[in-house]
């Protein structure tokens, strides 16, 4: 366990005892998202990366010590993490870099990234003796909190706007989550999710405004540096809608870098869609988080989907501190990059996973990516949450034959015998 030394707000850099606030900044309001700060000195002298060698954890519960967990708290059972990271040459070669990864998160429990941030969320409400965890989204964020807390029997109340798809909502009523449609927009159901969560004492895990998501979600920085010997690749490529995973995969690394485990944080490159781009235009214009206005966003890649980003501010600063880039592809490119990531590495990723190989190809064109970058590609979801979209990004048909060898032959143009 890593005690919480201070929460601090991006906005007005005010600090806060961990006891004192559970969501955003006092003082800020919905904006401030709070940063999760421990005492990186004493972690220093207290913890060593060569112990996690011997450890027979094979989940993200491997970084127990350096996440906002008592040591006596238990854990969901589903095994969250420890995703596997795939060397991928001919990804590479695609894409004219020097070597290529995949890191697949699309193999967690219910299938997303997501997943990280669920489990230390109804961890850290059984921690705190809640047994209602909340919030209000139509996509993996809630299918990850169904699932998870179904893995330990607590209760989940998920607001959605009553538009949201009936397709999307089948995963969470599986799981057993109650589901309140709102006669609303998503905001509306956003801060409703939030105030009754306040008014009730339930743990609301709405992106942004819980700053622990990211503490959970980071974990799959520790994976990749581990993974890979604690040299990190020189670029790591993520798809940003909130910018909640982009800002938790700089956490992640910045919590190493305190710690003297890695040299150098890779340059982070967020790729977003054209048609939901308000941080690839707040990166080009410079336009600060603050300044930020709601755009009109809409794309397939639905995961990414964002007007007003909720985590815009730390996702801004991640970009920028790790001397990355935002890039913006459009949603045709996104779903070339479907089967064109299977192909290249056997990964099927959703349309939003898969916007990231699309902008890693975009940021090599620009220049953002060099032929002697070290490129990883986070893969977010599995393309199993999108079967439709998968199915529009190929023009292949199957090949109709009869029960003959001489058809089959015929049908691949093998020589009749
Ligand atoms: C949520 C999600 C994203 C984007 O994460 P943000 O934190 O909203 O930027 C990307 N890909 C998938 C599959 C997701 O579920
Ligand atoms: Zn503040």
């Amino acid at each position: 366990m890593a005690t919480v030394a201070e929460l601090r707000c991006l906005l007005c850099a005010r600090s806060f005892a961990p006891e004192t606030v559970r969501y955003t900044c006092p003082d800020c309001g919905p904006a401030g998202t709070l940063d999760v700060l421990y005492d990186y000195d004493h972690l220093r002298h207290s913890l060593h990366r060569d112990t996690l060698a011997t450890s027979r954890e094979y989940s993200m519960w491997r970084y127990r010590d350096l996440l906002p967990l008592d040591s006596s708290a238990p854990v969901p059972p589903l095994r969250v993490g420890f995703t596997p990271l795939y060397d991928a040459p001919r990804l590479a070669q695609a894409m004219g870099t020097a070597a290529a990864w995949v890191k697949d998160d699309g193999q967690n429990p219910t299938a997303s990234l997501k997943d990280r941030a669920s489990a230390l969320i109804v961890a850290r409400a059984g921690q705190q003796g809640i047994d209602i965890v909340t919030t209000a989204s139509t996509g993996n964020a809630a299918a990850a909190l169904a699932g998870v807390a179904a893995s330990v029997g607590m209760r989940t109340l998920i607001f959605v706007p009553a538009s949201a798809p009936e397709a999307k909502i089948a995963q969470l009523l599986v799981y057993g989550a109650t589901v309140l449609l709102v006669e609303g927009t998503y905001d509306q159901a956003f801060d409703l999710c939030l105030n009754i969560s306040e008014a009730e004492g339930w743990y609301c895990r709405n992106t942004g405004v819980n700053p622990y998501t990211s503490e959970g979600k980071k974990t799959v920085a520790f994976e990749i540096a581990e993974q890979m010997d604690w040299n990190p690749p020189d670029v790591i490529v993520v798809s940003v809608g909130d910018g909640n995973i982009i800002a938790s995969v700089y956490k992640g690394f910045y919590d190493l870098h305190q710690l003297g485990w890695i040299e150098r944080i890779p340059r982070l490159i967020g790729v977003q869609s054209t048609g939901s781009a308000p941080l690839v235009d707040a990166w080009q214009r410079g336009t600060s988080a603050a300044d930020m206005q709601p755009v009109d966003a809409h794309s397939i890649a639905d995961s990414i989907v964002a007007g007003l980003p909720r985590d815009r501010t730390r996702a801004l600063r991640a970009v920028r501190d790790s001397n990355g880039a935002f890039v913006a592809v459009p949603d045709e490119a996104i779903l070339t990059a479907i089967p064109q990531f299977a192909r290249l590495t056997g990964v099927f990723a959703e349309p939003a996973a898969a916007a990231a190989l699309a902008g890693a190809q975009l940021a090599r064109e620009q220049g953002f990516i060099q032929p002697t970058d070290r490129v990883l590609i986070l893969s977010t979801g599995s393309g199993l949450k999108d079967i439709a979209r998968a199915r529009q990004s190929i023009a292949e048909t199957g090949i109709r034959v009869q029960p003959s060898l001489d058809s089959v032959r015929s049908a691949l143009k093998l020589n009749i015998r």
